[in-house]
Protein backbone atom coordinates (compact mmCIF):
# COMPACT_ATOMS: atom_id res chain seq x y z
CA UNK A 1 0.00 0.00 0.00
CA UNK A 2 1.64 3.71 -0.72
CA UNK A 3 2.42 5.03 2.66
CA UNK A 4 -0.25 8.17 3.90
CA UNK A 5 1.75 11.12 4.25
CA UNK A 6 0.49 13.91 6.65
CA UNK A 7 2.08 17.43 6.25
CA UNK A 8 2.20 20.91 8.43
CA UNK A 9 -1.33 21.27 10.36
CA UNK A 10 -3.27 19.08 8.03
CA UNK A 11 -2.59 15.23 9.39
CA UNK A 12 -4.36 12.97 7.00
CA UNK A 13 -7.48 10.91 8.46
CA UNK A 14 -6.14 7.51 8.93
CA UNK A 15 -8.39 4.62 7.36
CA UNK A 16 -9.36 2.31 10.00
CA UNK A 17 -12.10 1.66 12.71
CA UNK A 18 -11.73 4.90 14.21
CA UNK A 19 -11.68 8.30 11.37
CA UNK A 20 -13.25 10.47 13.38
CA UNK A 21 -9.89 10.73 15.30
CA UNK A 22 -7.63 12.26 12.72
CA UNK A 23 -9.53 15.48 13.23
CA UNK A 24 -8.43 15.78 16.52
CA UNK A 25 -6.81 18.60 18.42
CA UNK A 26 -6.71 17.95 21.87
CA UNK A 27 -5.72 14.88 23.86
CA UNK A 28 -8.83 14.38 26.07
CA UNK A 29 -10.42 13.91 22.41
CA UNK A 30 -8.23 10.60 21.84
CA UNK A 31 -9.72 7.30 22.64
CA UNK A 32 -7.42 7.66 25.94
CA UNK A 33 -7.69 5.98 29.24
CA UNK A 34 -8.47 8.61 31.89
CA UNK A 35 -5.47 8.17 33.97
CA UNK A 36 -3.43 8.73 30.85
CA UNK A 37 -5.60 12.05 30.67
CA UNK A 38 -5.36 12.89 33.98
CA UNK A 39 -1.52 12.70 33.55
CA UNK A 40 -1.59 15.00 30.88
CA UNK A 41 -3.66 17.23 32.25
CA UNK A 42 -1.64 17.48 35.71
CA UNK A 43 0.98 17.97 33.39
CA UNK A 44 -0.35 21.02 31.41
CA UNK A 45 -0.74 19.39 27.80
CA UNK A 46 -3.55 20.26 26.62
CA UNK A 47 -3.89 20.95 22.26
CA UNK A 48 -1.32 18.23 20.52
CA UNK A 49 1.34 19.40 18.28
CA UNK A 50 1.40 18.31 14.46
CA UNK A 51 3.28 15.31 14.75
CA UNK A 52 1.03 13.96 17.73
CA UNK A 53 -1.70 14.98 15.85
CA UNK A 54 -0.54 13.29 12.69
CA UNK A 55 1.06 9.80 14.85
CA UNK A 56 -1.33 9.31 17.95
CA UNK A 57 -4.28 7.90 15.57
CA UNK A 58 -2.22 5.60 13.86
CA UNK A 59 -0.13 4.65 17.01
CA UNK A 60 -3.24 4.33 19.35
CA UNK A 61 -4.35 1.75 16.72
CA UNK A 62 -1.74 -0.36 16.68
CA UNK A 63 0.05 0.43 13.51
CA UNK A 64 3.55 0.94 13.54
CA UNK A 65 4.96 4.11 12.65
CA UNK A 66 8.30 5.86 11.20
CA UNK A 67 7.48 9.38 12.38
CA UNK A 68 10.07 12.13 11.14
CA UNK A 69 10.04 16.26 12.29
CA UNK A 70 11.77 18.61 13.64
CA UNK A 71 13.32 19.10 16.74
CA UNK A 72 11.48 20.99 19.50
CA UNK A 73 7.67 19.15 17.78
CA UNK A 74 6.97 17.08 20.39
CA UNK A 75 8.15 13.66 19.37
CA UNK A 76 8.33 12.47 23.17
CA UNK A 77 4.52 12.51 23.71
CA UNK A 78 3.84 10.27 20.19
CA UNK A 79 5.07 7.70 21.79
CA UNK A 80 5.00 7.92 25.12
CA UNK A 81 1.38 8.13 25.40
CA UNK A 82 0.77 4.94 22.98
CA UNK A 83 3.34 2.76 25.06
CA UNK A 84 1.47 3.65 28.34
CA UNK A 85 -1.75 3.02 26.37
CA UNK A 86 -1.05 -0.27 24.98
CA UNK A 87 -0.07 -1.36 28.42
CA UNK A 88 -2.81 -0.76 30.20
CA UNK A 89 -4.96 -2.32 27.61
CA UNK A 90 -3.05 -5.10 28.21
CA UNK A 91 -3.91 -4.58 31.53
CA UNK A 92 0.04 -5.01 32.12
CA UNK A 93 1.13 -5.50 35.55
CA UNK A 94 4.84 -5.84 37.80
CA UNK A 95 4.80 -9.20 37.20
CA UNK A 96 4.38 -9.22 33.75
CA UNK A 97 8.33 -8.30 33.10
CA UNK A 98 9.12 -5.64 30.29
CA UNK A 99 6.70 -4.93 27.87
CA UNK A 100 8.07 -1.41 26.36
CA UNK A 101 11.61 -0.96 25.72
CA UNK A 102 12.28 2.77 24.24
CA UNK A 103 15.98 2.92 22.74
CA UNK A 104 17.87 6.20 22.81
CA UNK A 105 21.32 7.25 21.60
CA UNK A 106 22.54 8.93 24.53
CA UNK A 107 21.92 8.41 28.66
CA UNK A 108 20.96 11.99 28.77
CA UNK A 109 17.83 11.77 26.28
CA UNK A 110 16.71 8.57 28.12
CA UNK A 111 16.59 10.23 31.04
CA UNK A 112 14.76 13.29 29.81
CA UNK A 113 12.14 10.37 28.12
CA UNK A 114 11.81 8.75 31.54
CA UNK A 115 10.76 12.14 32.96
CA UNK A 116 7.91 12.18 30.59
CA UNK A 117 6.73 8.86 31.53
CA UNK A 118 6.65 9.53 35.10
CA UNK A 119 4.47 12.95 34.32
CA UNK A 120 2.52 11.05 31.82
CA UNK A 121 2.13 7.76 33.42
CA UNK A 122 1.72 9.48 37.11
CA UNK A 123 -2.23 7.46 37.44
CA UNK A 124 -0.82 4.11 36.46
CA UNK A 125 0.68 1.28 38.12
CA UNK A 126 3.14 0.42 36.10
CA UNK A 127 6.66 0.78 36.61
CA UNK A 128 9.20 2.35 34.52
CA UNK A 129 13.22 2.54 34.69
CA UNK A 130 15.63 4.35 32.76
CA UNK A 131 19.21 2.97 32.28
CA UNK A 132 21.79 4.99 32.86
CA UNK A 133 25.29 5.10 31.62
CA UNK A 134 27.80 2.00 32.37
CA UNK A 135 30.34 4.40 33.55
CA UNK A 136 27.71 6.45 35.87
CA UNK A 137 26.54 3.59 36.95
CA UNK A 138 29.55 2.04 38.39
CA UNK A 139 29.35 -2.00 39.17
CA UNK A 140 27.17 -1.71 42.14
CA UNK A 141 25.06 0.05 40.03
CA UNK A 142 24.80 -2.46 37.55
CA UNK A 143 24.28 -5.31 39.90
CA UNK A 144 21.56 -3.37 41.54
CA UNK A 145 19.93 -2.51 37.92
CA UNK A 146 20.30 -6.80 37.53
CA UNK A 147 18.08 -7.40 40.80
CA UNK A 148 15.25 -5.27 39.27
CA UNK A 149 15.12 -4.84 36.00
CA UNK A 150 12.77 -7.32 35.73
CA UNK A 151 10.51 -5.75 37.41
CA UNK A 152 10.37 -3.14 35.44
CA UNK A 153 7.22 -2.64 32.47
CA UNK A 154 9.00 0.30 30.78
CA UNK A 155 12.69 0.66 29.70
CA UNK A 156 14.34 3.24 28.83
CA UNK A 157 17.95 3.11 27.68
CA UNK A 158 20.73 3.25 24.94
CA UNK A 159 21.30 0.30 22.70
CA UNK A 160 24.75 -0.89 24.63
CA UNK A 161 23.09 -0.81 27.99
CA UNK A 162 20.71 -2.84 27.11
CA UNK A 163 22.75 -5.34 25.28
CA UNK A 164 24.49 -5.56 28.74
CA UNK A 165 21.88 -6.87 30.66
CA UNK A 166 21.16 -9.55 27.69
CA UNK A 167 24.44 -10.72 28.10
CA UNK A 168 25.12 -10.63 31.78
CA UNK A 169 21.60 -10.50 33.61
CA UNK A 170 20.71 -14.04 34.56
CA UNK A 171 16.95 -14.34 33.47
CA UNK A 172 16.35 -10.75 31.93
CA UNK A 173 13.19 -11.63 30.04
CA UNK A 174 11.68 -9.68 27.14
CA UNK A 175 10.10 -12.24 25.23
CA UNK A 176 6.62 -10.70 26.32
CA UNK A 177 7.82 -7.60 24.62
CA UNK A 178 4.26 -5.55 23.05
CA UNK A 179 6.09 -2.39 21.57
CA UNK A 180 9.74 -1.37 20.73
CA UNK A 181 10.53 2.51 20.25
CA UNK A 182 13.45 4.07 18.65
CA UNK A 183 13.56 7.75 19.18
CA UNK A 184 16.46 9.95 17.27
CA UNK A 185 15.90 6.53 15.06
CA UNK A 186 18.47 7.71 12.59
CA UNK A 187 21.12 8.38 14.93
CA UNK A 188 20.49 5.01 16.69
CA UNK A 189 20.21 3.21 13.50
CA UNK A 190 24.29 4.26 12.71
CA UNK A 191 26.86 2.09 12.22
CA UNK A 192 28.43 2.87 15.29
CA UNK A 193 25.16 0.97 17.09
CA UNK A 194 23.88 -1.52 14.60
CA UNK A 195 26.12 -4.33 15.81
CA UNK A 196 23.74 -3.47 19.08
CA UNK A 197 20.63 -2.81 17.67
CA UNK A 198 21.03 -6.17 15.73
CA UNK A 199 21.83 -8.06 18.93
CA UNK A 200 18.69 -6.49 20.19
CA UNK A 201 15.90 -7.15 17.42
CA UNK A 202 17.38 -11.00 17.75
CA UNK A 203 16.51 -11.30 21.51
CA UNK A 204 12.51 -9.52 21.14
CA UNK A 205 9.30 -10.79 19.54
CA UNK A 206 8.73 -10.39 15.76
CA UNK A 207 5.17 -9.63 16.84
CA UNK A 208 5.45 -6.48 18.52
CA UNK A 209 4.28 -2.74 17.40
CA UNK A 210 7.40 -0.52 16.51
CA UNK A 211 7.51 3.04 16.48
CA UNK A 212 10.33 5.16 14.92
CA UNK A 213 10.57 8.63 15.43
CA UNK A 214 13.89 10.99 14.32
CA UNK A 215 14.12 14.67 12.95
CA UNK A 216 15.24 13.58 9.40
CA UNK A 217 13.68 10.23 7.62
CA UNK A 218 16.83 8.76 6.41
CA UNK A 219 17.88 6.40 3.79
CA UNK A 220 19.06 3.92 7.32
CA UNK A 221 15.94 4.34 8.92
CA UNK A 222 14.17 3.13 5.94
CA UNK A 223 16.44 0.08 5.46
CA UNK A 224 15.41 -0.78 9.36
CA UNK A 225 11.99 -0.19 8.00
CA UNK A 226 12.08 -3.00 5.91
CA UNK A 227 13.90 -4.98 8.01
CA UNK A 228 11.54 -5.20 10.74
CA UNK A 229 7.92 -2.93 10.62
CA UNK A 230 4.92 -3.69 9.38
CA UNK A 231 2.72 -1.72 7.04
CA UNK A 232 4.76 1.30 8.40
CA UNK A 233 2.87 4.82 8.52
CA UNK A 234 5.55 6.82 6.81
CA UNK A 235 4.52 10.24 9.06
CA UNK A 236 6.25 13.33 8.16
CA UNK A 237 5.38 17.23 9.04
CA UNK A 238 7.15 19.61 7.75
CA UNK A 239 6.84 23.44 8.96
CA UNK A 240 4.82 25.55 6.56
CA UNK A 241 6.81 27.36 4.15
P1 LIG B 1 11.20 16.49 20.11
O1 LIG B 1 11.45 15.13 20.68
O2 LIG B 1 10.39 16.47 18.84
O3 LIG B 1 12.46 17.27 19.93
P2 LIG B 1 9.99 16.98 22.67
O4 LIG B 1 9.12 15.81 22.77
O5 LIG B 1 11.27 16.92 23.44
O6 LIG B 1 10.31 17.32 21.15
O7 LIG B 1 9.15 18.26 23.10
C1 LIG B 1 9.70 19.56 23.07
C2 LIG B 1 9.05 20.43 24.14
O8 LIG B 1 7.69 20.66 23.83
C3 LIG B 1 9.08 19.80 25.52
O9 LIG B 1 9.42 20.81 26.44
C4 LIG B 1 7.66 19.35 25.72
O10 LIG B 1 7.30 19.37 27.09
C5 LIG B 1 6.87 20.35 24.93
N1 LIG B 1 5.63 19.78 24.39
C6 LIG B 1 5.51 18.66 23.66
N2 LIG B 1 4.23 18.44 23.28
C7 LIG B 1 3.52 19.46 23.81
C8 LIG B 1 2.12 19.79 23.79
N3 LIG B 1 1.23 19.06 23.13
N4 LIG B 1 1.72 20.90 24.46
C9 LIG B 1 2.64 21.66 25.11
N5 LIG B 1 3.97 21.40 25.17
C10 LIG B 1 4.40 20.31 24.53
MG1 LIG C 1 13.07 14.00 21.03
Amino acid sequence: PPPSKSAGAKPTTPAGEHPAYGACTRFDELPLSQKTKDGLRKAEYTVMSDIQRAALPHALCGRDILGAAKTGSGKTLAFVIPAIEKLYRERWGPEDGVGCIVLSPTTKLAAQIFEVFRQVGKCHSFSAGAIVGRRKAGRKGVEEEKACINNLNILVCTPGRLVQHFNETPNFDCSQLQMLVLDEADQILESGFRSQVDAILSQIPKVRQTLLFSATQTKSVKDLARVSLKDPQYISVHEEA
